[in-house]
């Protein structure tokens, strides 16, 4: 079994006190390692150490180009050991491997590659003109915010943790991350791998496992530390609010989802039903901007609900290990039950799933069949159910009638939450119309789950505060300092402005 280090000060070491949780390989339970248990006492002392690496300047006074030079190193590093982290990621938490290798990796070294870009092309100051006062020059000075920390849910950890990292280091902050406890393995290897290169001053990056519940929220409580962000459920974001208000730190908050996906009478069936499976059931639904509501035109509401059931019944079930695989595991079996307690309550609230309600059947030996769950799909469900309103976190999808296209854009609106969407259509016009009124941070067209790390992500509502990625994205770690230049050195006669005070001055 491999062995897993925290990353605090530049050491790769022990909590602590040595303690340690398992981790569990979730399709076989088969135990992968022994994760080191962070104290709180280890949080501090990361945060020191990313404090002190701050203070001391020895990555905030770098110049953008230097930033830029070591994130792409960091880039080229996951890039060369892809196979190794691929392999981590999927058999830690669940997700394919066919994901980890096409989207999860390149996913996060893409981040790293996008910020170093964006620390050596946003210009860190830029000069304002006009204004009412004589003789001034005036700009604003883009600048680190110091102590940045990060929490981040199991689902996507490789790609959430660059999304944290990457764009703090990039702009002159150091970082102190915490991977949710299902899934530590991939960033703790990103860790050691970046320690082992020597590739960053002591304290610039750390990285601690450990539990939410202590960890975490010294990560968020802590006066030491200039921002927080969070990835994960409504319910810890509203609680990573409250921690952070003590030293009013601002917050990067990415939290749940319940997506539209709508479908207009006049989108190509096909094309329109890839669309939403993809957009559902890609990592078992477990993406918190999955289109887990297929809002279906009436008129073809028949013929796309069986096209869906059709290809939904194809998706292939088994290890996530498998290059052939589509759907493995849920990350745990507690998942897998909740996902189970929602079917129970959608047969109460709705009836029968036109397909699933149930883990498979004929698993390879070896699979616990507890741990998965079939592709569900529940059929004219209303937009008030608990199903339609509560976030799942699984493969079940809820098709749901409109009349017309206003209707279709009020139910979509019907939610706490507005973090994705989708709209299916061969008419442009109409679907950027429906588009335009959906109260959502994202919106696909033709399409779904389309992330890049050049494009902002976050939510409207109760799905986050915040965006992260693109230029937005950068800017979120950076201060903004207006600089005031009064040109006339001495000699000047005091201006109209002093003689607000006074007149006489
Ligand atoms: P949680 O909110 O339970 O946990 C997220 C992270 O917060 C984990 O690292 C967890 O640690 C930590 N945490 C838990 N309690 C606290 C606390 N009191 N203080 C500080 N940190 C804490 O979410 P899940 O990991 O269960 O992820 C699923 C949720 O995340 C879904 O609701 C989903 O919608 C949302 N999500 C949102 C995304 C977005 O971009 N908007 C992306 C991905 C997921 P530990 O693991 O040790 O408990």
């Amino acid at each position: 079994m491999a062995d897993y280090k925290l990353l605090i000060n530049g050491e790769l070491r022990a909590s602590s006190d040595g303690d340690t949780f398992p981790t569990y390989n979730p399709a076989t339970g088969e135990l992968i390692a022994d994760v080191p248990k962070a104290t709180r006492e280890d949080a501090v002392a990361a945060i020191q150490a990313a404090r002190n690496a701050f203070d001391n300047g020895t990555w905030s006074t770098t110049t953008a180009e230097e930033r830029s030079a070591k994130l792409t190193a960091i880039a080229d590093l996951i890039d060369a050991n892809a196979d190794e982290l691929s392999q981590i990621e999927a058999r830690d938490g669940g997700g394919t491997i066919r994901k980890a290798m096409l989207a999860d990796i390149p996913g996060g070294s893409g981040a790293f590659r996008w910020f170093a870009q964006m620390a050596a092309t946003q210009p860190e100051k830029v000069d304002l003109s006009g204004g009412p006062f004589p003789a001034s020059r005036n700009y604003v000075r883009y600048e680190p915010l110091g102590v940045c920390t990060g929490i981040i849910p199991w689902n996507f950890p490789f790609i959430m943790a660059s999304w944290k990292i990457a764009p703090a280091l990039a702009a002159g902050n150091t970082s102190v991350l915490k991977p949710a406890s299902y899934t530590s393995l991939s960033i703790l290897r990103l860790a050691e791998l970046i320690a082992e290169a020597d590739l960053l001053p002591p304290g610039v990056l750390n990285v601690i496992s450990g539990p939410g519940g202590t960890v975490g929220e010294e990560l968020a409580v802590n006066a030491m530390v200039d921002k927080t962000a969070f990835t994960g459920s409504t319910e810890v974001g509203r609680r990573i609010m409250q921690l952070a208000s003590g030293s009013v730190k601002p917050v990067t908050l990415e939290l749940g989802g319940k997506s539209a996906n709508i479908v207009l009478d006049d989108a190509d069936l096909d094309q329109a039903a890839a669309a939403v499976l993809w957009g559902t059931f890609l990592h078992n639904g477990q993406v918190c901007e999955s289109g887990t509501r297929a809002l279906v035109q009436a008129s073809i509401y028949d013929e796309f609900v069986s096209m869906l059931v059709d290809k939904a019944g194809k998706l292939v079930i088994g290890d996530q290990m498998d290059f052939g695989t589509d759907l493995g595991p849920l990350v745990d079996r507690s998942q897998a039950e909740t996902v189970a307690r929602y079917v129970a309550l959608g047969r109460d609230e709705v009836g029968e799933p036109l397909i699933g309600g149930s883990k498979p059947e004929g698993l390879a030996d070896g699979l616990l069949a507890d741990n998965f769950y079939r592709p569900t799909i529940f059929s004219n469900v209303p937009n008030s159910a608990k199903i339609a309103q509560e976030e799942i976190f699984g493969p079940v999808l809820c098709v749901i009638p409109f009349s017309d296209d206003a209707e279709a854009v009020a139910i979509a609106n019907d939610s706490i939450y507005g973090l994705g969407g989708g709209v299916q259509s061969s008419n442009l016009d109409r679907a950027e119309a429906v588009a335009a009124g959906m109260r959502t941070g994202t919106v696909w067209i033709n399409d779904y789950h389309m992330i890049s790390p050049e494009r902002p992500f976050g939510g409207y509502k109760q799905s986050g505060i915040g965006r992260e990625l693109g230029t937005q994205g950068f800017r979120a770690y950076q201060q903004v300092k207006h600089v005031h230049v009064n040109e006339e050195t001495s000699g000047r006669d005091n201006h109209l402005q002093y003689s607000v005070l006074s007149g006489s001055i």
